[in-house]
């Protein structure tokens, strides 16, 4: 379970990008974030991770506040936590099955034969991951052979591999078309049921939200003005 409390952001010189957030995402809930831009979304999923440092409030996940970490202690617990991307961040010159196993290393291999050196109970777990993405005849790819849908379903296995306890999702169809788009959303709320997995979904597309998430949030000028069941969003939310 994650647990925001008071969760504020001020960058220098600016209005607070988000002010005294508190929101619980409890297990296997997924939750999507909408709003116009600059409301604060992003600002909100890089604050769970530290990819922003928040000016006050406190990150509960488990019984870890995050936003109390030292480096050390934060660099783990990043590792509980998996993150999809927009625009995938996969190694374009590495395969399909070299990114998904960097997502249980933890870090990226800069050697071709690493795979050799993997143990194989890993390198089994990225293959089961494979084929629930639907990309199993493409271990063996190169990254930047794929369309960005299957791109996006490497993302979505590398965060997998990690076997993550809460999922960040910024904007994963930003750069897809409609029906790709769908595809994905379906893939990833269906990964999230099957496995009891939290995830929060900034989600630019309001239709897709209502369609997908269980719970909405709706953020304007950094605060919370919306949450609550996608049947219950009104034109003003
Ligand atoms: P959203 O994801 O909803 O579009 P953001 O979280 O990106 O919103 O931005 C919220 C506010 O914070 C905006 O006013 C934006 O200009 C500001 N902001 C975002 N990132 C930075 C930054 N690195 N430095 C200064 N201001 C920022
Ligand atoms: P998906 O199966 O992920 O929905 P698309 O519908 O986007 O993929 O693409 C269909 C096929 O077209 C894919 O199998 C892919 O091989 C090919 N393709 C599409 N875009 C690209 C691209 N930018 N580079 C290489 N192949 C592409």
């Amino acid at each position: 379970m994650l647990h925001l409390e008071g969760l504020s952001k001020s960058y220098a010189g600016g209005d607070p990008a988000l002010s005294d957030v508190t929101l619980t995402v409890p297990k296997g809930e997924i939750l999507g974030l909408i709003g116009p831009s600059g409301a604060g979304k992003s600002t909100l999923i890089r604050c769970i991770n530290r990819l922003v440092e928040p000016t006050t409030g406190a990150v509960r996940l488990g019984d870890e506040d995050l936003a109390q970490l030292g480096k050390t202690d934060l660099r783990r617990a990043r590792r509980r936590i998996g993150m999809i991307f927009q625009e995938y961040a996969l190694v374009e010159r590495l395969t399909v099955m070299e990114n998904v196993l960097s997502g249980r290393l933890g870090y990226v291999p800069f050697w071709r034969s690493f795979l050799r050196r993997y143990p194989a109970r890993d390198v089994q777990q990225a293959y089961r991951l494979l084929d629930r993405v639907g990309l199993m005849d493409k271990a063996d790819s190169r990254a930047d052979a794929l369309s960005g849908g299957q791109r996006q379903r490497v993302g979505i296995a590398r965060a997998l591999a990690q076997e993550p306890e809460l999922l960040l999702v910024d904007e994963p169809t930003a750069s897809l078309d409609p029906k790709t788009s769908r595809q994905i959303m379906r893939l990833i709320t269906e990964i999230c049921q099957e496995r009891g997995l939290p995830a929060i979904v900034n989600i630019h597309d309001v239709p897709l939200a209502q369609q997908f998430m269980q719970r909405i949030v709706g953020l304007r000028a950094g605060r919370i003005v919306f949450d609550g069941a996608p049947s219950e969003l009104t034109e003003d939310a």
